[in-house]
């Protein structure tokens, strides 16, 4: 896991890059692991809607943080998880086994 964000104050609080877009969506979706009372209580579709623009349109956050189309959870899709054959869908390292489909051939795919 990867260190791209760039802090402005000194603080061991966070593990990884993951770590701090985690806190940001807890705070954002008012989940018991931050229990910050400023917390606005998004639904879990604006709080990734934030985040998702945080990444794309203001690159703050790497891009590489994603929700899980399955469980919903985020997850850095440059260290585990993957993507549907279609491209339309992505999947962390917990669900993505639930969606690989072994033919008569032996060939994958990922529904
Ligand atoms: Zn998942």
């Amino acid at each position: 896991m990867s260190n791209r964000i760039q802090l402005f104050k000194e603080n061991t609080k966070f593990d990884d890059d993951l770590d701090i877009i985690n806190q940001v969506w807890d705070f954002l979706c008012g989940n018991e692991r931050t229990e910050n009372k400023l917390s606005p209580n998004l639904t879990e579709e604006k709080a990734w809607n934030i985040i998702y623009y945080l990444q794309e349109y203001v690159p703050i956050f790497p891009d590489t943080i994603e929700r899980c189309n399955d469980c919903g959870n985020l997850f850095d899709a440059e260290a585990e998880g993957g993507v549907s054959d279609d491209d339309e869908r992505i999947y962390c390292e917990s669900c993505i086994g639930d969606h690989i489909i072994i033919d008569d051939n032996n060939e994958e795919t990922i529904k």
